[in-house]
């Protein structure tokens, strides 16, 4: 089996992954700013890290995964100027900036649950660190890389790049930034037009605004996702993730800012960036108005949706793409996902119902089958390949269901292993609910509940020694195809 290989967006290759201090791993991703609902484009970033995630785990890495919510300093036009993004909405909805947050991160939770992408070992916010961000502020001041001006703070990005590289992320070469950038219109206090603010003073008119040594104010966008990181992954860590669009200025300033506060010259390994959800080639942003909400997007009701789809069959179709490609939606292509989940889904129900013989097949390797999967994975997750692999795999399931070839009850429990390894826990499809309604979901946990009180209850009627209404109970589940197993250990139940 191949080792793991990341395809880390610094370096522009693809690496080997050597975790710093394995068997743990650190790995920060850039949360939501939580000031709208979030729109499919979103989903996409945290559902390929979610699968990041969830693959180092099975893997056996212990990962501290931080991701954040940004809940200040996000300015509109993601510039040092302007209005804040969630102080906005709270003057014009005339709510207090924390409801604000409280909303949408409950919408983005709500969310996050429906697509099944699991929860951060870490969930840091913004407004939670406004102490931590102050002292990186006096660490960078102190290291000469920062400077006052009408009480805010500046990155220095020239003195910067005397010292350290600046631009390596995005492939930026300073001067060039320079000449590109237009020069200051008097509006701003910084130096150059390339600097960033650190904090920024504010008036009365904000309404998020904390004391810090150089006045009141509040601290600028990129700086809380360094301080964060720094604070649970320390000074170096192993991964650090967003969607690509972030790569600048956020990233490439997250870099200078852990240098300038820390001097450590490389504190983060891998980069990995998610690319865009697109509608017909062009980025899905709320601000183009091509950005739907999931929850249209299962209801089917906004114009260019022709009908609604699952969660699962969302989920399904961007796994479909690799994470570092663009993904165009289009109501084909997830009626195509939605016929591929039905097929993988159709295959395990098949692979779960078979049985088999004593002895193996040896023209079926199963073993080569599950490295496979896991080397489509090791090729820095490439998620379509895996799934191609699961697809290969049921033409194994169909010709042993049509008993055209025959396997052996312990090959099938291995596929049967790999399968549910492979679509459940590494790409985190619920194949078994998939096409459930939850009606019939709820059904089907009664029926579970209520075989089990009555396998309980032929437990007791056998300690009371009353043999006769345990065979009952035995015999009645027998008609509805549910077998009874006794051991030591207690008694199990399996379906037909
Ligand atoms: P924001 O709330 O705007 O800071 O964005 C949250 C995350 O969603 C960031 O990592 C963005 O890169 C990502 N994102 C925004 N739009 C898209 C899109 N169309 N496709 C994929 N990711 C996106
Ligand atoms: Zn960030």
């Amino acid at each position: 089996m191949q080792p793991l290989y990341i395809h880390n967006s610094l370096s522009r290759k693809k690496e080997l992954f050597e975790a710093i201090n394995p068997p743990h791993v650190g790995m920060y991703v850039c949360g939501p700013t939580v000031y709208s609902n979030v729109h499919l484009g979103n989903v996409r970033t945290f559902l390929s890290f979610d699968v990041i995630y969830r693959y180092l785990e099975f893997i056996g890495y212990k990962v501290r995964y931080v991701r954040n919510i940004t809940d200040v300093g996000h300015l509109v036009g993601d510039t040092d100027e302007g209005e804040d993004k969630i102080g906005k909405i709270a003057r014009l909805q005339k709510i207090e900036p924390m409801e604000v947050v409280q909303k949408y991160t409950n919408d983005f939770h709500d969310v996050m649950r429906v697509f099944n992408i699991l929860p951060p070992s870490i969930e840091p916010t913004a407004t939670g660190h406004i102490i931590e961000q102050i002292s990186s502020i006096k660490k960078i001041i102190e290291n000469g890389y920062a400077y006052l001006v009408n009480g805010s703070v500046y990155f220095s990005v020239r003195k910067f790049s005397e010292d350290y590289p600046y631009g390596e992320l995005s492939g930026r070469k300073i001067d060039e930034l320079m000449n590109n950038t237009r020069d200051l219109d008097g509006q701003s206090d910084k130096r150059d037009p390339l600097d960033f603010a650190l904090w920024k003073n504010a008036d009365d008119s904000h309404l998020m605004r904390w004391p810090s040594p150089w006045g009141i104010g509040f601290p600028g966008w990129h700086l809380e996702c360094s301080v964060m990181s720094t604070k649970y992954l320390g000074e170096e860590f192993d991964i650090h993730g967003g969607g690509m669009d972030l790569k600048f200025p956020h990233h490439e300033c997250e870099i200078a800012q852990n240098i300038g506060a820390n001097k450590n010259p490389n504190p983060i390994r891998y980069w990995i960036h998610g690319n865009m959800l697109t509608v017909n080639g062009r980025k899905m942003a709320k601000s183009e108005g091509n950005g739907f909400t999931p929850e249209e997007l299962i209801t089917g009701n906004h114009k260019l949706l022709e009908r609604g789809y699952s969660p699962m069959t969302v989920r399904f179709f961007m796994l479909m793409g690799h994470y570092a490609s663009t993904l165009d939606f289009s109501n084909d292509a997830l009626q195509a996902a939605e016929k591929g989940l039905k097929k993988l889904c159709k295959g395990i129900d098949t692979l779960i119902k078979l049985s088999g013989g004593k002895v193996p097949n040896e023209n079926v390797d199963i073993n080569a089958f599950k490295e496979k999967c896991y080397n489509a994975m090791n090729d820095d997750f490439n998620t379509p390949v895996l799934i191609a692999t699961l697809f290969d795999g049921i033409k194994t399931i169909n010709a042993t269901a049509e008993k055209i070839i025959e396997l052996s009850q312990n090959q099938i429990d291995q596929l049967l292993k790999i399968y549910v390894d492979f679509v459940e826990h590494v790409l985190g499809i619920e194949w078994d609910t998939a096409f459930k309604t939850e009606e019939e979901v709820s059904m089907i946990m009664n029926e579970v509940n209520l075989v089990e009180q009555l396998v309980n209850l032929r437990s007791e009627l056998k300690e009371n020694k009353d043999w006769d209404n345990a065979d009952k109970i035995r015999n009645i589940l027998s008609e509805f195809g549910i077998t009874i197993k006794d051991s030591k250990e207690g008694s199990t139940w399996s379906h037909e």
